[in-house]
């Protein structure tokens, strides 16, 4: 009921692919509320990532993540990039020096990363940010660790809450990022950077789903 170094690899990996194939999905989403670069951003962020981890010595699953989240600061402007990019670099430090992890070690890796993403972007729930979707995710993997649950329930807890939370952005007028500056005209499209996050917590759960 762990996910292994390689695990991790798989999960980064398949994350570049599927946001390959949504990048014009995402990007259509930004185009009705912001300035249709999310597909691209994250297309050319995933890319990076998956060249630069490529070699990347073995084990230690924290690096591995830190890798990831400078990858992505380094090759994505616009605001995902430093977020997503901050995001995975808390996880690589609470996941430091760990070659395994449980669904207890995850949830404490996606709680420093929330909490890295919200000192960085300043963004609260109902701002209809990816915050919308990544702290439902992040209290339903709290709660999967209180129940005593499995990492593969865990994840899918976490991805089912992830994708209500990111739903649930369409009716909201935004208060963070590009998509402020429309005011009343955001409500009613979904927000792209919670639809991603969406994408990230189900991929994780497809691919460690070990139980
Ligand atoms: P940009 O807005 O610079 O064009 P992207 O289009 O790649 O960058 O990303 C937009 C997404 O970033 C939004 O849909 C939203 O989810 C997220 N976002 C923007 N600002 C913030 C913020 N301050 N905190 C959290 N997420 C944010
Ligand atoms: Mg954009």
């Amino acid at each position: 009921m762990s996910a292994t170094y390689d695990d991790v690899l798989r999960f980064i990996q398949s994350f570049q692919v599927v946001v390959a194939e949504n990048k014009d999905y995402l990007t259509k989403l930004d185009a009705a509320i912001g300035d249709a670069d999310h597909g691209i951003n994250m297309d050319r962020g995933m890319k990076a990532v998956v060249a630069k981890i490529d070699g990347h010595p073995p084990g230690d699953i924290g690096s591995l993540f830190k890798t990831v989240g400078m990858a992505l600061v380094s090759s994505v402007g616009g605001a995902a990039g430093p977020l997503y990019g901050t995001l995975f670099i808390q996880f690589g430090t609470a996941l430091g020096g760990k070659s395994e992890m449980d669904l207890s070690d995850w949830s404490a890796a996606v709680e420093a990363g929330v909490k890295g993403l919200q000192m960085r972007g300043k963004a609260e729930p109902e701002d209809k940010t990816m915050i919308d979707a990544w702290i439902p995710a992040r209290d339903a993997l709290t709660g999967a660790v209180g129940e005593g649950l499995g990492l593969g329930e865990g994840l899918k807890r976490s991805a089912s809450a992830a994708e209500e939370g990111m739903t649930a952005t369409i009716p909201l007028v935004a208060r963070k990022g590009r998509a402020s500056y429309l005011g009343d005209r955001s409500a009613g499209h979904q927000d792209p950077g919670a639809t991603s996050t969406y994408l990230l917590l189900k991929c994780a759960a497809e691919t460690w789903n070990t139980e």
